[in-house]
């Protein structure tokens, strides 16, 4: 199906006042300075445009120049490879000199800085990705984009196996181009060219893998883009093990669910404890991301080795032992599943606890109060608290002072 375009919105995107004030003060007196790549893209298909990113024919030099007379902060963020970040009002632009490729080797390019406009698109990756939009309102396609465009279609610029070879990662931002914005299915030649290629992905630096697999698995259609890994052989090398469809797919398609990286991940990826350590290294994921793996890992293994069905006391301790967000999580992706099962009033009570409709539960000792009773500081505390912690799960995580009270009279007389 051929869509229409957003011509309208292209015009949009030059009345942006600051855009405006930025590319009034980096065009003229011979040089010229075009908005290019996915905001050009995202225009077109009446998406929200977040990032406006600029090139050209101006040195990292003269952009800077140009910004300084202009009265705007310059940073130069990527300035090896030619790009300054120029600040207006607040708003960050990148601005990045035109390049060429020099020499590629698979992951990195040698580039030089060059003046024109094409040779820039040319060395871009995908067709709908190499439009540039002049600040006189003239779209400049080079690569059949907007045909592509408007059939949904992601393709490479030029040969797809010769492409992929001067950088692998573009194996995997064909899948996530593909996910975000192709309809039907993936191109052949770019399919047969990833796949033929796909022995390169090991040169690559985890961390690239990383952010294009992120922002795939959030991407619309990331269900069926999964599937297209899995069924070409690069899912299981992505993630170095098996994945769970069925949970992904949960997770993913759940309206009460925000596109969260980290939480698709878990779902599809996660079956034991060790996935999660093993996805950090694999992936150079942060601490937080390798926690929150590893806390879904945890709850899932708990839930998953009792047959007992959960009723709103097991919601309530599980909230407390585990957090209102890993609960909901791991209860969403195994939804159907022979274990765990709910009771009626379950899910009406996790309902209440993510709404805020009731307040989560608080363990409600403090080391203060023992000590306040004469217990001395040290180790001991600890332990008394722990001890205390158990109790009050294991009796439903009762929030009335009273049960408070007498739950701190219990714990000391036990010192
Ligand atoms: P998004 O909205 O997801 O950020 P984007 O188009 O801005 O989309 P980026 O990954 O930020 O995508 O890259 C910006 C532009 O730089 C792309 O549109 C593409 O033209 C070019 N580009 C980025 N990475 C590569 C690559 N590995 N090979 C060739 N061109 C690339
Ligand atoms: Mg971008």
């Amino acid at each position: 199906m051929i869509h229409t375009l957003d011509q309208k919105a292209l015009a949009g995107l030059l009345e942006r006042p600051k855009l405006r004030r930025l590319l009034d003060a980096m065009n003229g007196e011979g040089e010229e300075t075009r908005i290019v790549g996915g905001a050009v893209r995202n225009a077109l298909l009446g998406r929200p445009v977040m990032e406006v990113d600029c090139a050209t024919t101006a040195s990292p030099d003269g952009i800077m120049e140009r910004a300084h007379r202009a009265g705007f902060k310059s940073v130069p963020t990527g300035i090896d490879h030619g790009t300054i970040t120029v600040i207006v009002e607040g708003e960050p632009f990148e601005v990045t000199t035109l390049r060429e490729d020099v020499e590629t080797d698979g992951r990195y390019a040698v580039v030089c800085f060059g003046r024109d406009f094409e040779a820039d698109a040319l060395r871009r990756d995908f067709t709908i990705n190499a439009l540039s939009l002049g600040l006189n309102g003239r779209l400049y396609d080079y690569t059949d984009g907007v045909a592509d465009l408007a059939a949904r279609r992601v393709r490479f610029i030029g040969d797809a196996h010769i492409r992929i070879r001067e950088d692998f990662l573009r194996i995997l931002r064909f899948f996530r181009f593909y996910a975000e914005y192709a309809e039907n299915g993936p191109d052949p030649e770019g399919l047969v060219a990833a796949g033929a290629e796909r022995a390169g992905l090991a040169i690559l630096s985890r961390e690239r893998i990383r952010h294009e697999l992120l922002k795939l698995l959030v991407a619309r259609r990331a269900q069926d883009t999964v599937q297209i890994l899995a069924e070409h052989g690069f899912l299981t090398w992505i993630l170095d093990g098996a994945a769970e469809f069925g949970r992904f797919e949960r997770i993913a398609s759940a309206p009460d669910r925000s596109a969260d990286p980290v939480e698709r991940l878990a779902a599809l990826a996660i079956m034991t404890e060790e996935d999660a350590e093993r996805l950090r290294e694999r992936l150079r994921l942060s601490n937080d991301e390798q926690r929150r793996l590893a806390a879904y890992a945890e709850l899932l293994a708990s839930l998953k080795s009792s047959s007992l069905p959960l009723d709103a006391t097991a919601i309530r301790r599980l909230v407390a032992e585990h957090g209102v967000e890993t609960v909901s999580l791991v209860l969403s992706a195994t939804a159907g599943e022979p274990r765990p099962t709910l009771e009626k009033g379950a899910p009406e009570a996790l309902i209440r606890f993510r709404s805020g409709a009731e307040p989560l539960p608080v363990f409600p000792l403090r080391g203060a109060d023992l000590v306040e009773r004469g217990i001395p500081k040290g180790p001991k505390i600890g332990e008394l608290l722990a001890q205390g912690r158990r109790i009050w799960l294991a009796e439903g995580c009762p929030a009335d002072e009273a049960y408070a009270k007498a739950l701190l009279g219990r714990v000391f007389a036990q010192a």
